[in-house]
């Protein structure tokens, strides 16, 4: 009987150990999962911090406003290297549009803007222009017109551009009908203009009407020298008084200008560019700005033609 009791006792422990045995299987399987679960918790707060370490550490003053300013701020950086290999006037041009403006490497030439024909309404607007370039020119003005508009002919002297003689009349089938006659004429513009600046202003530069090449008047050149004239020609010009010039645009003249000025530039020349001082010269007052800065980029210096030395 005992030995029945201890072999039922055995048997309860027995199944009672493996029912234990069960319940901490179990137990520890929920537990591991739990438990493998975790270390995925706790190596993202390891990670997290290197991620937000990263930011705040290696670049954190850019990081920061990095939102709103890097986007605009680091392309930057990028893109100045590119241009410090522009050249300096090319920078020049970036920073205000204009090339050479200011400190530019003179030539050792010189630029003789010249008006032909005034003064006229436009000599005002020619002279403002000038000096805000601070540039002188010669003004080879009529007697007659002179002797209208007296004040501007005392406001082109005022401005430090020279005033010269381009004959009292400019009537070309008259003056050129003998030397008398032109002398003559050109005498008359001499006394208009000593009239009004006074008998000690210089006044024997000349300019034919048409230029001294016109066969007209080639003949007459020797006997202007003879009484004592300088005249002058020219070499470039802004084609404001050619064949349909009123129908050319500014940016026409500038053109051209630019053009004939060069070709002097590129032989090593001096320029004297013929322009008008006439009523009916609008454009040539609106293109004299840029064209005053186009002769200047080249390196020449402005002055009038009596400070140009005798040949
Ligand atoms: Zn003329």
């Amino acid at each position: 009987m005992i030995r029945k009791c201890l072999a039922v006792a055995l048997l309860l422990c027995a199944v009672a150990m493996l029912c234990t045995g069960c319940v901490t299987q179990k137990v520890f399987a929920q537990v591991l999962p739990t438990l493998e679960n975790e270390p995925l918790v706790t190596l993202r707060p390891k990670d997290t911090p290197v991620v937000t370490a990263s930011p705040t550490a290696t670049p954190s003053p850019s990081a920061t406003p990095t939102p709103t300013a890097i986007p605009t701020e680091s392309p930057e950086p990028s893109v100045t290297p590119v241009n410090t290999e522009l050249s300096a006037e090319e920078l020049a041009s970036l920073l205000d549009g204009k090339i050479f403006e200011g400190d530019v490497p003179k030539n050792g030439l010189h630029c003789y803007l010249t008006f032909d024909d005034g003064p006229s309404k436009n000599t005002e607007a020619i002279l403002k222009i000038l000096s805000e370039k601070g540039v002188v020119a010669t003004f080879f003005v009529v007697g007659d017109n002179a002797a209208k508009y007296p004040d501007k002919i005392r406001a082109i002297a005022a401005q430090g551009s020279c005033v010269a003689n381009h004959t009292q009349s400019h009537k070309t089938d008259e003056i050129y009908k003998s030397a008398d006659a032109l002398l003559a004429d050109l005498n008359a513009g001499k006394e208009t203009l000593n009239s009004i600046l006074g008998a000690d202003y210089p006044t024997e530069l000349m300019r034919f009407p048409y230029g001294s090449t016109n066969k007209r008047c080639r003949d007459y050149r020797e006997a202007v020298a003879n009484a004592g004239y300088r005249y002058f020609d020219w070499n470039a010009l802004n084609g404001d008084a050619e064949h349909g010039a009123n129908k050319r645009s500014a940016n026409d003249l500038y053109k051209q200008l630019k053009e004939t000025v060069k070709a002097q530039y590129d032989k090593g020349n001096d320029v004297i560019v013929l322009m008008h001082d006439t009523n009916s010269k609008g454009t040539t007052v609106e293109m004299l700005g840029d064209a005053i800065d186009y002769i200047a980029s080249l390196g020449y210096e402005f002055a009038t033609l009596a400070d140009k030395p005798m040949n």
